[in-house]
Protein backbone atom coordinates (compact mmCIF):
# COMPACT_ATOMS: atom_id res chain seq x y z
CA UNK A 1 0.00 0.00 0.00
CA UNK A 2 0.89 3.86 -0.89
CA UNK A 3 -0.08 7.13 0.66
CA UNK A 4 -0.45 9.57 -2.40
CA UNK A 5 2.30 13.18 -1.51
CA UNK A 6 -1.19 14.89 -2.37
CA UNK A 7 -3.97 12.99 -0.07
CA UNK A 8 -5.56 14.67 2.41
CA UNK A 9 -4.08 14.25 5.85
CA UNK A 10 -6.60 12.26 8.25
CA UNK A 11 -7.59 8.73 9.82
CA UNK A 12 -7.98 6.16 7.38
CA UNK A 13 -8.53 2.19 7.03
CA UNK A 14 -5.79 -0.02 6.36
CA UNK A 15 -7.28 -3.28 4.78
CA UNK A 16 -4.65 -6.38 4.35
CA UNK A 17 -5.54 -9.52 2.95
CA UNK A 18 -3.90 -12.67 2.14
CA UNK A 19 -3.48 -15.67 1.56
CA UNK A 20 -1.81 -18.58 3.65
CA UNK A 21 0.54 -21.70 1.71
CA UNK A 22 -2.61 -23.49 2.44
CA UNK A 23 -4.85 -21.25 0.89
CA UNK A 24 -7.04 -20.20 3.83
CA UNK A 25 -8.00 -16.45 3.00
CA UNK A 26 -7.30 -13.86 5.71
CA UNK A 27 -7.26 -10.39 5.88
CA UNK A 28 -7.13 -7.48 8.81
CA UNK A 29 -7.82 -4.40 9.04
CA UNK A 30 -6.30 -1.16 11.24
CA UNK A 31 -6.97 2.93 11.52
CA UNK A 32 -3.72 4.70 10.23
CA UNK A 33 -3.40 8.29 10.40
CA UNK A 34 -1.93 9.95 7.49
CA UNK A 35 0.17 12.97 8.84
CA UNK A 36 0.63 16.15 6.71
CA UNK A 37 4.11 16.36 4.99
CA UNK A 38 5.84 19.46 4.17
CA UNK A 39 7.67 19.56 1.20
CA UNK A 40 9.30 22.93 -0.85
CA UNK A 41 7.98 25.47 -2.35
CA UNK A 42 9.39 27.46 -5.01
CA UNK A 43 8.30 30.36 -6.99
CA UNK A 44 9.19 31.53 -10.01
CA UNK A 45 8.56 34.57 -12.17
CA UNK A 46 10.10 33.70 -15.96
CA UNK A 47 8.28 34.72 -19.68
CA UNK A 48 5.53 33.37 -20.99
CA UNK A 49 6.93 31.23 -23.24
CA UNK A 50 8.54 29.20 -20.94
CA UNK A 51 5.61 28.75 -18.49
CA UNK A 52 2.79 28.35 -21.41
CA UNK A 53 3.08 25.30 -23.40
CA UNK A 54 1.17 25.45 -26.77
CA UNK A 55 -2.18 24.08 -27.62
CA UNK A 56 -1.17 20.77 -29.24
CA UNK A 57 1.86 20.44 -26.36
CA UNK A 58 -1.12 20.83 -23.91
CA UNK A 59 -2.61 17.90 -25.91
CA UNK A 60 0.17 15.90 -26.21
CA UNK A 61 1.10 16.03 -22.60
CA UNK A 62 -2.38 15.10 -21.01
CA UNK A 63 -2.51 12.00 -23.83
CA UNK A 64 0.70 11.34 -22.23
CA UNK A 65 -1.13 11.82 -18.53
CA UNK A 66 -3.51 9.23 -19.15
CA UNK A 67 -1.62 6.57 -21.04
CA UNK A 68 0.73 6.50 -18.04
CA UNK A 69 -2.81 6.87 -15.24
CA UNK A 70 -3.73 3.45 -17.13
CA UNK A 71 -0.35 2.14 -17.15
CA UNK A 72 0.00 2.84 -13.12
CA UNK A 73 -4.05 1.03 -12.83
CA UNK A 74 -2.90 -2.11 -14.35
CA UNK A 75 -1.79 -4.54 -10.81
CA UNK A 76 -0.11 -7.13 -12.26
CA UNK A 77 -0.66 -10.31 -9.84
CA UNK A 78 2.48 -11.75 -9.91
CA UNK A 79 5.37 -10.44 -7.88
CA UNK A 80 8.38 -9.82 -10.21
CA UNK A 81 10.91 -7.89 -7.80
CA UNK A 82 13.20 -9.91 -5.55
CA UNK A 83 15.15 -8.59 -2.68
CA UNK A 84 16.12 -5.59 -2.33
CA UNK A 85 15.54 -2.48 -4.12
CA UNK A 86 18.41 0.05 -5.51
CA UNK A 87 18.70 3.40 -6.46
CA UNK A 88 19.33 3.30 -10.12
CA UNK A 89 22.75 4.89 -10.28
CA UNK A 90 26.62 3.93 -9.19
CA UNK A 91 27.65 5.86 -6.07
CA UNK A 92 24.12 8.14 -5.29
CA UNK A 93 23.15 7.93 -2.40
CA UNK A 94 20.54 10.62 -2.08
CA UNK A 95 18.08 12.53 -4.29
CA UNK A 96 16.15 15.95 -3.80
CA UNK A 97 12.97 17.15 -4.93
CA UNK A 98 10.24 14.85 -3.86
CA UNK A 99 6.97 16.79 -3.25
CA UNK A 100 8.37 20.37 -4.58
CA UNK A 101 5.64 22.65 -5.80
CA UNK A 102 6.71 25.15 -8.28
CA UNK A 103 4.64 28.29 -8.28
CA UNK A 104 5.53 29.82 -12.22
CA UNK A 105 4.41 33.69 -12.17
CA UNK A 106 1.29 32.67 -9.69
CA UNK A 107 0.39 29.67 -10.98
CA UNK A 108 0.62 26.23 -8.87
CA UNK A 109 1.60 23.52 -10.79
CA UNK A 110 1.79 19.73 -10.23
CA UNK A 111 3.96 18.73 -7.22
CA UNK A 112 7.20 16.94 -8.34
CA UNK A 113 6.32 13.60 -8.38
CA UNK A 114 9.78 11.83 -8.20
CA UNK A 115 13.21 12.31 -6.50
CA UNK A 116 16.01 13.51 -8.85
CA UNK A 117 19.40 12.28 -8.58
CA UNK A 118 22.25 14.17 -10.02
CA UNK A 119 24.36 11.94 -12.55
CA UNK A 120 26.08 13.57 -15.87
CA UNK A 121 25.11 12.59 -19.25
CA UNK A 122 25.98 9.06 -20.44
CA UNK A 123 25.66 7.70 -16.78
CA UNK A 124 24.35 4.20 -16.75
CA UNK A 125 21.02 3.90 -15.57
CA UNK A 126 20.37 0.81 -13.20
CA UNK A 127 16.94 -0.48 -13.21
CA UNK A 128 15.97 -0.63 -9.34
CA UNK A 129 14.79 -3.89 -9.24
CA UNK A 130 13.81 -7.47 -11.66
CA UNK A 131 10.73 -6.03 -13.55
CA UNK A 132 8.68 -5.52 -17.16
CA UNK A 133 9.37 -2.64 -19.45
CA UNK A 134 5.89 -1.27 -20.13
CA UNK A 135 6.92 2.38 -21.52
CA UNK A 136 9.84 3.19 -23.24
CA UNK A 137 9.24 6.29 -25.45
CA UNK A 138 9.42 10.29 -25.81
CA UNK A 139 7.09 11.95 -23.55
CA UNK A 140 6.46 15.50 -23.52
CA UNK A 141 7.58 16.57 -19.71
CA UNK A 142 10.32 13.78 -19.04
CA UNK A 143 11.81 12.92 -22.10
CA UNK A 144 13.10 9.58 -22.92
CA UNK A 145 11.19 7.70 -20.59
CA UNK A 146 11.14 4.32 -19.18
CA UNK A 147 8.76 2.56 -17.12
CA UNK A 148 9.46 -0.80 -15.61
CA UNK A 149 6.20 -3.17 -13.54
CA UNK A 150 7.54 -5.06 -10.85
CA UNK A 151 4.10 -6.36 -10.24
CA UNK A 152 1.46 -5.71 -7.54
CA UNK A 153 0.84 -2.55 -8.63
CA UNK A 154 4.58 -1.65 -8.12
CA UNK A 155 6.33 0.33 -11.10
CA UNK A 156 9.47 2.30 -11.00
CA UNK A 157 9.80 5.57 -13.68
CA UNK A 158 13.20 6.91 -15.02
CA UNK A 159 13.22 10.08 -17.03
CA UNK A 160 15.25 12.64 -18.93
CA UNK A 161 17.16 9.73 -20.27
CA UNK A 162 19.61 10.81 -22.98
CA UNK A 163 19.28 6.99 -24.38
CA UNK A 164 17.02 4.18 -23.58
CA UNK A 165 18.47 0.69 -24.35
CA UNK A 166 15.37 -1.24 -23.97
CA UNK A 167 12.21 -1.75 -25.35
CA UNK A 168 8.66 -2.83 -24.28
CA UNK A 169 8.57 -6.30 -22.75
CA UNK A 170 11.78 -6.30 -21.76
CA UNK A 171 12.40 -8.64 -18.80
CA UNK A 172 14.72 -6.67 -16.89
CA UNK A 173 17.28 -8.44 -13.87
CA UNK A 174 17.52 -5.96 -10.99
CA UNK A 175 20.63 -3.87 -11.52
CA UNK A 176 20.15 -4.04 -15.44
CA UNK A 177 21.41 -1.10 -17.64
CA UNK A 178 18.07 0.48 -19.25
CA UNK A 179 19.51 3.42 -20.47
CA UNK A 180 21.52 6.42 -20.10
CA UNK A 181 21.70 9.51 -17.77
CA UNK A 182 20.73 12.70 -19.88
CA UNK A 183 18.80 15.94 -19.84
CA UNK A 184 16.10 15.38 -22.58
CA UNK A 185 12.32 17.26 -21.95
CA UNK A 186 11.95 20.29 -19.62
CA UNK A 187 14.63 20.32 -17.61
CA UNK A 188 17.87 22.62 -17.21
CA UNK A 189 20.33 20.02 -17.15
CA UNK A 190 21.32 16.26 -17.23
CA UNK A 191 19.97 14.19 -13.97
CA UNK A 192 17.77 10.96 -13.40
CA UNK A 193 14.37 11.51 -12.44
CA UNK A 194 13.09 8.50 -10.95
CA UNK A 195 9.69 8.09 -9.67
CA UNK A 196 7.59 5.19 -7.97
CA UNK A 197 3.70 4.23 -7.89
CA UNK A 198 2.64 2.37 -5.78
CA UNK A 199 -1.05 0.92 -6.66
CA UNK A 200 -1.42 4.51 -8.51
CA UNK A 201 0.07 6.75 -5.34
CA UNK A 202 3.33 8.37 -6.04
CA UNK A 203 5.28 7.67 -2.84
CA UNK A 204 9.35 8.92 -2.66
CA UNK A 205 11.45 6.07 -4.02
CA UNK A 206 13.68 6.56 -1.55
CA UNK A 207 10.94 5.40 0.85
CA UNK A 208 11.00 2.01 -0.51
CA UNK A 209 15.14 1.61 -0.66
CA UNK A 210 15.42 2.29 2.76
CA UNK A 211 12.41 -0.15 3.44
CA UNK A 212 13.69 -3.23 1.48
CA UNK A 213 16.82 -1.75 1.48
CA UNK A 214 19.81 -0.85 -0.27
CA UNK A 215 22.94 -2.73 -0.81
CA UNK A 216 24.25 -3.24 2.69
CA UNK A 217 26.21 -0.24 4.52
CA UNK A 218 25.15 2.36 2.36
CA UNK A 219 22.80 5.20 4.35
CA UNK A 220 19.62 6.40 2.38
CA UNK A 221 19.73 9.89 2.95
CA UNK A 222 16.58 12.20 2.02
CA UNK A 223 17.55 16.38 1.11
CA UNK A 224 14.90 18.86 1.34
CA UNK A 225 11.56 16.56 0.93
CA UNK A 226 11.87 15.05 3.96
CA UNK A 227 8.15 14.49 5.10
CA UNK A 228 7.83 16.23 8.62
CA UNK A 229 4.75 16.04 11.10
CA UNK A 230 3.75 19.28 11.96
ZN1 LIG B 1 12.44 15.48 -11.64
Amino acid sequence: MGVDLEKAPGEYELKVTGQTASGEKISCSARVRVRKGRFATERLQVGKQFVEPSPEQIKRADEERQKLRELFDRVTPERLWDGKFRIPLDGVTTGTNFGRRRILNGNPGSPHGGVDLPGTTGTPVHVAQRGKVVLAEELFFSGNTVVVDHGLGIYTFYGHLSEIDVKVGDALEAGAVLGKVGAAGRVTGPHLHWGLTVERARVNPLQLVSLLGNSPGVQVRQKASKPRAK
